[in-house]
Parts: C-alpha cells; structure tokens; sequence
C-alpha cells in the first residue's frame, strides 16, 4: 500500500468518455478508504453551489463526493480561510480525488501542485481532449506535470476498436467545430470513436 513517491504527488487519469476514468478513480479513491487513509473527492458542480454529490461511473459504481463550484471552493474546502503554513494544526486528507477536472479552471493547477508539495496525493480524473479532439483547458498542463499518468481507452461505437476521442453528436449528426459547449434544448449525445470514425463538421 506503500506509495511508489516520496511524500505527496499528482496522478492523472484521461481517455474519452466511457473510458472508465470515473472507475478508476473510484477504485484507487476505495482502495485508500480500505488502507484508512482519509480521502476527500471533489467533482465541478453545475450550479454554483456547495452540495454532497456523487462521483459515479457509467456501469453504476459511485462514491460520496463534494461539488463544488471551482477551484477556490476545493481550496475553502480543505484549507478553510487560513494556510497551511501559518495553521500548523490543520489536517489535509491523505489523497483527494477530482473527477471531470477538465472544466476546472486554470486556477486548478495551482491548487494541486500546492497539496502535492504539502504531502497530498492527488488523483485528477477528466478528458483529455475535447469533441473537437483539441487538448481541453487545464488538462495539458496538469498530464505534463504529474508524477504518473493513465491513458485509458473506450470501446469505438463503430468498430469496436480502441477509442480515444469522444464523438459529439447533434440530432444524430457530428457537431460542427464551433457548436458552443453547451447548447440549449438540443438533442445531443456523445460516443466513443476510434481515430478513424471521429468527425467534426466544419
Ligand atoms: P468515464 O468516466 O471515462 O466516462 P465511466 O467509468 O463512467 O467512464 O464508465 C465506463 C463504463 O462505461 C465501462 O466500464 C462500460 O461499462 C461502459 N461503457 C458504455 N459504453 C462504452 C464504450 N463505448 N466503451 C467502453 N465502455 C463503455
């Protein structure tokens, strides 16, 4: 159970959706429960507001998280008001997992980076591309800098190879390249692809 690092360290899982990213952190996340390390797991809310939650994979494993409304309220949340450095008494968790990290803001990096280097290990699930295929927001800079990194593959729609891109589709068609992320009472859904049956409308 012993951690192959020294101290605290980032973890990076990626891949498209349904590439069991959400899994996977709630294995790793379960593991350290069972080793009685204490854990606290964060997801991006949708409103703007603090609520318990849950972190949950497609096949139907969950696990208890808090979500929040950015970066700043994981840091509110772990940290309070005070810093580490000046609250000598304060206890951070053993590891703290995030899921769906890619709609974190830039403001994320900083903030794991900062409980790496106080002892925390940190296990960051998301995207690592976009619909579009393009590296998305945080994501590059956190795969760069993170002790160890996951890549994990879906099952193509298609053809049933490797997938390693997330098919956006709107009322059955692929979305175009500059379709807003989010789009009002359309009819969307999203597949794994292969790097042969992905498409983007131009
Ligand atoms: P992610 O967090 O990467 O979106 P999840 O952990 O939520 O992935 O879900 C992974 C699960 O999704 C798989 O174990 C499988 O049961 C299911 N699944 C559904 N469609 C696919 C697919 N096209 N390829 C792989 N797994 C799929």
């Amino acid at each position: 159970l012993k951690s192959p690092y020294h101290g605290g360290h980032l973890e990076v899982i990626v891949g498209p959706m349904f590439s069991g990213k959400s899994e996977e952190l709630i294995r790793r996340v379960t593991r350290a429960v069972i080793a009685r390390q204490r854990v606290a797991v964060f997801k991006p809310a949708l409103d703007s507001r603090y609520h318990t939650a849950h972190v949950a994979s497609h096949a139907g494993r969950s696990l208890e998280a808090v979500a929040v409304p950015g970066a700043a309220a994981i840091r509110a949340h772990l940290l309070g008001e005070g810093d580490l450095l000046s609250d000598p008494g304060l206890t951070l968790p053993d590891v703290v997992g995030i899921d769906e990290a890619q709609f974190f803001g830039p403001e994320l990096g900083p903030l794991v980076l900062d409980l790496a280097d106080r002892g925390v290990r940190v296990i960051l699930a998301g995207l690592d591309l976009d619909f579009r295929a393009e590296p998305f927001g945080c994501m590059p800079d956190l795969l760069a800098r993170a002790e160890s990194v996951e890549k994990l593959t879906a099952i193509c729609t298609v053809c049933g190879a490797p997938a390693t891109r997330s098919q956006r589709l709107i009322a059955g068609e692929p979305a175009r390249s500059d379709d807003p992320v989010v789009l009002v009472g359309a009819q969307e859904a999203y597949e794994a692809r292969c790097r042969v049956h992905h498409a983007v409308r131009q």
